[in-house]
């Protein structure tokens, strides 16, 4: 059994998603958090915020969540996600399940998680939040950090003994361990941003789309998507390039906006009465990988989240990969509490060649969404994994599964995905319909490969 831990004070900085959950983990092991936050509590604002943008959740994220006992409270307001629906420029429709049975990932609210999550938190004795606190910059050596209140604007220096840094990919706890002895960074930016959009729910707040399905638009060089709102409508997010001839750029006026959307995307364009006011008034996000090592400055700093692997969004793994970083820290407090400098330790080892696979993942499934899943070849594909699947339980699980549906490293699904496909390539000249997959001869090569397989 683990030495008890003696409960010390923790800081985390930034109450985002990770930030807010991890101090929920460190007060349950009996230590005192204080919390800061740049911006003002999001409880308070919520009446008069805009529509909500939202998340997908899977099995990883639910872990975490069901690992500080809130997983029942979220499953009643995320809406379960069963398949894609591609939507053709013609408006015509086709479907690939995510994976068996009742295997889905779940739409769920980024303002609502957050908010649920503070409040949770806060009902947390152990748990102090401060809100309108920006970290400017961190003594690493010194540890301590230079705060200021945001509204009125006054700077201050606060002591910490440990301090976790949760404040996402612009981090600035980051900031300053770059400023440390041989400290690796890099960040790559796609040449893509992406802007959010609405579909509107119908006049009696039911859904236009099918409700339970991610919805794609795959249009080659760009992409939009949509995922389903409780009150009936649909966020959306077209991701596009920021320059060329279709892109960001060409596209300067309502009229140019609104004849771009009705050639590409005709079918939903009726469901966007607002689409060219959205499209001018959101702003352009960008797409960033950030890689960054180490995670640790001796048993002082740890950063988690955004803050130490930021990835672009085509994997809907972000917040899940943030959470996974929770329950991995939580199971390492169990076993090694209270060495904070092996469990700093353990942490990044175990963690970072699963977050450099989760951001190649991410990057992988950008092409896959934008180009393939449009392509009838690429379906067939994914129909005959299916059938290996069924036909080998337990030998084949396709890599989308085991990024969402399991709790395999991020760098061990990465590897046996690559492996698979592979093999794909070696049986799909074989297969022109899904009947091919039970003639003989494609049998044997099957069981040929699968009998190579380590
Ligand atoms: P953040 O959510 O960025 O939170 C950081 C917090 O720190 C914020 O509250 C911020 O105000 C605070 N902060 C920042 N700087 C300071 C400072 N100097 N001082 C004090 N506080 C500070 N992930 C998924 O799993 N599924 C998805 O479907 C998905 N979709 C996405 C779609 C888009 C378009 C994008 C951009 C991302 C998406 N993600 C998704 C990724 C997900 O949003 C992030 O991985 C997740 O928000 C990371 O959480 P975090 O708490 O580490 O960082």
């Amino acid at each position: 059994f683990p030495a008890p831990e003696p409960a010390e004070t923790l800081t985390v900085m930034g109450a985002g998603l990770v930030g807010s959950l991890l101090s929920l983990f460190l007060a349950r092991r009996g230590h005192t958090v204080e919390v800061y936050e740049r911006r003002a509590d999001m409880r308070l604002s919520g009446a008069v915020e805009g529509r909500s943008i939202n998340l997908a959740l899977s099995d990883r994220g639910w872990r975490a969540l069901e690992g500080v006992g809130i997983g029942d409270e979220i499953r009643q307001v995320a809406i379960p996600m069963y398949r894609r629906v591609m939507h053709d420029a013609q408006g015509n429709l086709s479907y690939q399940p995510y994976g068996h049975d009742n295997q889905a990932i779940y739409s769920v609210s980024r303002a609502g998680l957050n908010r649920t999550l503070l409040s949770l938190a806060e009902a947390n004795p152990r748990v102090r939040l401060q809100f309108n606190q920006q970290c400017l910059g961190i003594d690493t050596r010194a540890r301590h950090m230079e705060l200021r209140d945001t509204t009125t604007g006054e700077e201050r220096q606060v002591n910490f003994r440990r301090l976790f840094g949760t404040d996402g990919a612009f981090s600035a706890v980051r900031s300053a361990m770059q400023k440390t002895e041989r400290y690796n960074y890099s960040q790559s930016y796609l040449d893509y941003g992406y802007k959010e959009l609405n579909i509107e729910p119908g006049p009696n707040g039911e859904w236009l789309l099918e409700k339970n399905a991610l919805h794609i638009w795959p249009r080659g060089q760009y992409m939009m998507i949509a995922l389903p709102n409780l009150d009936g409508s649909f966020n959306c997010t077209l991701f596009f390039p920021y320059e060329g001839e279709h892109s960001f750029a060409a596209l300067q006026t309502p009229e140019q906006v609104q004849a771009f959307f009705e050639e590409v995307f005709p079918d939903v364009v009726p469901l966007m009465p607002e689409l060219t006011d959205e499209y001018f008034r959101n702003p352009t996000g960008s797409l960033v990988t950030i890689r960054c090592f180490p995670w640790a400055f001796h048993d002082d700093v740890l950063l988690l989240g955004d803050a130490s692997h930021a990835i672009v969004p085509f994997y809907g793994q972000g917040m899940n990969a943030g959470f996974e970083d929770c329950t991995v820290l939580d199971q390492l407090l169990e076993q090694f509490g209270p060495d904070w400098h092996r469990i700093f330790d353990e942490f990044q080892r175990r963690r970072k060649p699963d977050a450099d696979a989760i951001a190649d993942l991410a990057v992988y499934n950008f092409e896959e969404m934008r180009d393939r899943v449009g392509d009838p070849r690429f379906l067939l594909q994914k129909k005959i994994e299916s059938k290996i699947a069924a036909q080998f339980p337990g030998h084949w699980t396709p890599l989308y599964s085991q990024v969402t549906f399991s709790h395999t490293p991020y760098a061990e699904a990465w590897q046996s995905g690559q492996a698979q496909e592979q093999i794909m390539r070696r049986l799909m000249p074989h297969i022109q319909t899904e009947a091919d997959y039970d003639r003989p001869e494609v049998q044997a090569l099957v069981a040929q490969e699968m009998a190579d397989r380590p």
